[in-house]
């Protein structure tokens, strides 16, 4: 099941961005038909070098032609066979030439880029003899693919790409297409060719890099699909790609078109920019999604799994042409995947994820900051939730019957290309037989959010009828609802309502309520339990101490602080219980565990400073970010900065995770209004590396 807990910091964080202002004039001029590249990547110097091969086709006279390429060196740049007069402004190559129509044509050059973005190289300087995994990985979408690959920033611009990766031996690499060929260079270089049949745009480009291994399977329909993961993490696979058949199964079915490319394969990658990317047949995401499966029933990568998916066919099939019609990418995209998360987990949840959707949509609406869906730069959440809702609503309008008709004809016509919302709405008016012109202006164009339709929409469902009647409750005294929460606290107890119910004794005398959620057998109402109950009263202790061993990270880690806040004289009951639990990708329990031994030590000082250095060494910079990121807010709280940490938090402050890059540096200028660490700060100064003391320097 997922859960509210699962609207953790990820879930609208989803790739969603604009792309380049439209340049009606290169498209209608030239046609690029392939583009072939034999790359060679030098991770330890951030360096990338290609040959590449474009062929195209001149549709009308013009004297110029240009490839997107941001930061590169250009040598023997032919046309045909010949050299031509070129030109490099630093963010295209521009090819001068009295180009006329004609069909075969050939473009070949050499280039050599260390990109700024777009191609992230993660622990490669660092010392040797540690072990932490060493990889390369892209992420084209926002950040452009022509940082490191000369290609075209216009989405409209679809090829059909062929990438050879040169890459040092003992390392996976992946790119898009079928992998072809893997042929020894030398010693030390390892050649992955891989093909594709069909053609794409180059912001779905997409190379990765590392240690991997992988699970394959194949789906009803055929297609080979591949689960990547690291060595380590092998016990985790089943739990991380759990339902990964189904909902492919799901979503072919269900979209009605057959899956539009050859292959797909997942791989988990460090320090990922956001939740997932869905390059065409290779959907990178991040390995913080890797999950045991305990983990797995906190936040799991079903939700991301099925989003990703649906993009190869919204978006990587069909391709909104910009970035006013995003919406027809993560719109479809997550609306196909909440029909997936239906048949997987029931409708209750389908109608829960709506609800909650709903209430931030009205909230951002009722604030004034609503925004059309139809609308260049809009907010994720406009683009993601309300595209979703104006499907729900959409579909419930016209009947399924003319919704998927029109929505696998809408497919099928524009297959690889690139598409507007009027392409959509015709199919469906098509399909319907009548105009939409309404539901054009209440939910594509409108800034407001339907909240009166969406809430007859969602009264559809008995389970919520029933969560609006408990959550109703909330300000009613104790007395006058008792009953009411008993029946909701019967078992069987519904998640959703369960947890209100708990939520809604906060503060109330009610041993016997929650004596009932205890005994509810319920996660997420024990869940609920954990997070919400600050003070545990004696005759609910014993009651609070099995909630150590609930499949729950979230219940765990707080059950586990507030027994040892509320009873410090059995610290060493709880610890020697909690031992050698890790939790989370970011050591949740582990971290809370070693924290409490260095506050209230209950073991000799060898010991405790083990545990001080095991925490201190959690902020290194090979450390995925998420770990970084605790490891630093706990050892603010305690007020046990090493000097090492001190360096870390610096290198932190400059990391390409916008999020914690701002986390670092907000804690760094907290550190520095502080006399100790300033002074500190400035002892530091002299063994920083340079890159490291300027930013030091242009922050205090
Ligand atoms: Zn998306």
């Amino acid at each position: 099941m997922q859960h509210k807990f699962l609207l953790f910091l990820f879930l609208f964080s989803l790739t969603g961005f604009s792309q380049t202002a439209p340049d009606l004039d290169q498209l209608s001029k030239v046609d690029f038909k392939t583009v072939q590249a034999s790359i060679s990547i030098f991770p330890s110097d951030s360096m990338v070098e290609g040959e590449m091969n474009f062929s195209f086709e001149v549709l009308q006279q013009t004297d110029s032609v240009y490839i997107d390429a941001k930061n590169m060196q250009f040598d023997n740049v032919l046309l045909n066979g010949d050299e031509i007069t070129f030109s490099n402004d630093t963010k295209r190559l521009w090819l001068i030439h009295d180009f006329q129509p004609s069909e075969e044509n050939q473009l070949s050059l050499n280039f050599t880029t260390k990109p700024e973005q777009t191609m992230y190289f993660i622990n490669w300087d660092i010392p040797a003899e540690i072990d932490a995994p060493r990889q390369v990985w892209t992420q084209g979408q926002g950040k452009y693919t022509s940082h490191w690959l000369p290609s075209f920033d216009d989405v409209r611009e679809k090829a059909v790409f062929q990438l050879t990766i040169n890459f040092n031996t003992g390392y996976d690499v992946v790119a898009n297409g079928t992998l072809l060929q893997k042929t020894a260079v030398n010693d030390s270089l390892v050649a992955w060719s891989y093909a594709m049949e069909k053609p794409m745009s180059s912001y779905l480009v997409a190379v990765a890099a590392g240690r991997f291994e992988k699970e394959e399977l194949k789906t009803t329909s055929g297609i080979p699909v591949s689960l990547y993961y690291e060595p380590k993490d092998s016990l985790k696979v089943e739990p991380t790609y759990r339902y990964t058949k189904e909902i492919f199964d799901f979503l072919e079915a269900e979209i009605g078109v057959p899956y539009p490319w050859e292959n797909y394969r997942q791989v988990p990658v460090q320090d990922f920019l956001y939740a997932g990317m869905e390059n065409t047949e290779t959907t990178l995401f991040a390995n913080s999604l890797v999950v045991d499966s305990v983990g797995y029933y906190d936040r799991n990568y079903v939700s991301v799994n099925a989003h990703e998916l649906a993009h190869q066919w919204f978006g990587n099939y069909v391709t909104a042409e910009n970035s006013e019609h995003h919406w027809l990418q993560e719109g479809f995209a997550t609306y196909y995947a909440l029909l997936a998360e239906k048949e997987i987990f029931g409708e209750d949840h389908y109608y829960w994820k709506l609800f909650q959707s709903a209430e931030e949509l009205k909230a951002l609406s009722d604030s004034g900051k609503g925004e059309p869906l139809l609308k260049a730069n809009a907010s994720s959440l406009t683009y993601y939730q309300k595209g979703a809702w104006a499907l729900h609503i959409l579909k419930e309008k016209v009947g399924e019957l003319v919704f998927n008709d029109a929505v696998s004809n809408y497919l099928l016509k524009n297959a690889y290309q690139s598409v507007s919302t009027d392409d959509f709405l015709a199919e469906v008016e098509e399909s319907y037989g009548r105009f939409l012109g309404e539901f054009r202006t209440d939910w594509l164009e409108q800034s407001a959010f339907q909240g009166s339709e969406a809430l007859e929409s969602l009264k559809e469902s008995e389970f919520l009828r029933n969560y609006m009647k408990i959550a109703a409750l909330r300000e009613v005294p104790l007395e006058s609802k008792r009953e009411l929460l008993e029946e909701a606290l019967t078992i069987p107890v519904n998640d959703y309502i369960g947890q209100e119910a708990v939520y809604q004794l906060a503060g109330e005398p009610a041993i016997g309520l929650y004596k009932k959620a205890f005994e509810s057998n319920n996660l997420y109402t024990r869940q609920a339990i954990a997070s919400s109950l600050d003070s545990i009263p004696v005759e609910m202790k014993a009651n609070f101490i099995t909630l150590l061993g609930d499949e729950s990270y979230l219940t765990v880690e707080n059950a586990l602080l507030k027994l040892w806040l509320q009873f410090p004289k059995e610290t060493k009951r709880w610890l020697d219980k909690m031992k050698g639990i890790e939790g989370f990708s970011n050591k949740n329990v582990e971290m809370l565990w070693l924290v409490i031994n260095l506050v209230t030590p209950v073991e000799n000082r060898v010991k405790i400073q083990e545990y001080y250095e095991q925490l201190s060494s959690y902020t290194r910079e090979f450390r995925p970010f998420e770990v970084r990121q605790n490891a630093f807010g706990y050892l603010y709280q305690i007020n046990a900065f090493s000097d090492q940490n001190l360096i870390d938090l610096i290198k932190a402050g400059q990391h390409h995770n916008t999020r914690f890059r701002d986390f670092s540096r907000a804690l760094l200028s907290d550190l520095l209004q502080k006399e100790e660490y300033s002074q500190r700060f400035i002892v530091l100064k002299t063994d920083l590396e340079e890159k490291d003391l300027n930013f030091l320097n242009a922050r205090s």
